[in-house]
């Protein structure tokens, strides 16, 4: 049935299956045509591009990327949608329907043997109880990720763009913005989907980096730094790192890292860029090699 974002077709899809909703998959279907408008704009979705979208539902979005995608990959997880999509995506030949888990699937295989390894613009309305990993194993991944543009909770799109000293700003940001050029493209209130969340939601899309913002000597170290400072929010950055044996480094060398870093003694870890968390990770990695 074409037209699925309209209400009424949607209404009549989850009837005819008996379709019942699962809070435990977060599912939370998108009924508004202005934000699918908004999400394809933002996705910059042509006919070169393959699309790789998480949870596709009853195919309201996998319907309207097909129309201009080269091809669709949809993966799944549920199996009452899987038929539910047989039938509602059945005009569209470009799409693949792959019911699995997300974080299952080997995105670089998918990329190598259906794509020729051309890169994959992931769109999706992402179930939110695990926005987290999924973004990360996107971005951390082997699989050659061009664009990531998906609905998520309002609060983690504002912790996604965050800048140095505010209270959204942390961990998230940092591994984000590593990775990525993020772009809020919408808030999305929550009557635009069936059934209504509690939370608001917004559209972002993180246009992924060819190489990482910057240059360390040691990416897992600076990433544990950057874990490090946060878990210790108002603290000084010497307390904080002085309480993460994880590091591997004794107080004095934290002292004598924090002291060539140049910002003080009271300098806290939330008011830092990624660049001189970059400078501070070089830092430690010196120390380490000179032992
Ligand atoms: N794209 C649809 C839409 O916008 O109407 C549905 C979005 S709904 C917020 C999230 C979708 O992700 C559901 O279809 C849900 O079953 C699916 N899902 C949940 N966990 C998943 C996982 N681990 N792997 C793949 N799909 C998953």
């Amino acid at each position: 049935m074409p037209n699925l974002i309209d209400p009424k077709n949607t209404i009549e899809v989850l009837k005819k299956y008996e379709f019942v909703f699962s809070k435990r998959f977060g599912q939370n279907f998108l009924i508004d045509a202005h934000v699918l408008e908004k999400i394809l704009r933002a996705a910059e979705i042509g006919p070169e591009d393959d699309v790789l979208e998480i949870g596709p539902g009853i195919g309201t979005m996998t319907e309207a990327l097909s129309a201009t995608a080269r091809h669709v990959y949809a993966v799944e997880i549920d199996d009452k949608l899987i038929p539910i999509l047989e039938d509602t995506l059945s005009h569209c030949p470009n799409v693949t329907v792959i019911h699995n888990d997300i974080l299952k699937v080997d995105l670089e295989a998918l990329s190598k043997e259906q794509c020729s390894g051309r890169p994959l613009k992931v769109v999706a309305n992402l179930p939110y109880y695990i926005t987290t990993p999924i973004v990360m194993g996107l971005l951390e991944g082997h699989a050659p990720v061009k664009s990531i543009t998906v609905m998520v909770q309002k609060e983690v799109a504002e912790r996604m763009q965050a800048k140095p000293g505010t209270k959204e700003y942390g961990a998230l940001s940092l591994a984000v913005q590593y990775y990525a050029e993020p772009y809020l493209a919408a808030n999305v209130p929550q009557n635009c989907f069936m059934p209504r969340p509690d939370v608001s939601s917004a559209v972002i899309r993180l246009s992924v980096r060819e190489t990482p913002a910057i240059l360390v000597k040691d990416e897992q170290l600076l990433f544990q730094l950057i874990r490090a400072s946060f878990n210790v929010r108002r603290k000084t950055l010497s307390n904080g790192l002085k309480n993460a044996p994880e590091l591997g480094f004794s107080k004095e060398e934290i002292e004598e890292a924090v002291r060539s870093f140049g910002k003080g003694d009271a300098v806290r870890g939330e008011t830092l860029t990624l660049e001189e968390f970059g400078r501070l990770a070089d830092i430690l990695s010196g120390i380490r090699e000179r032992r």
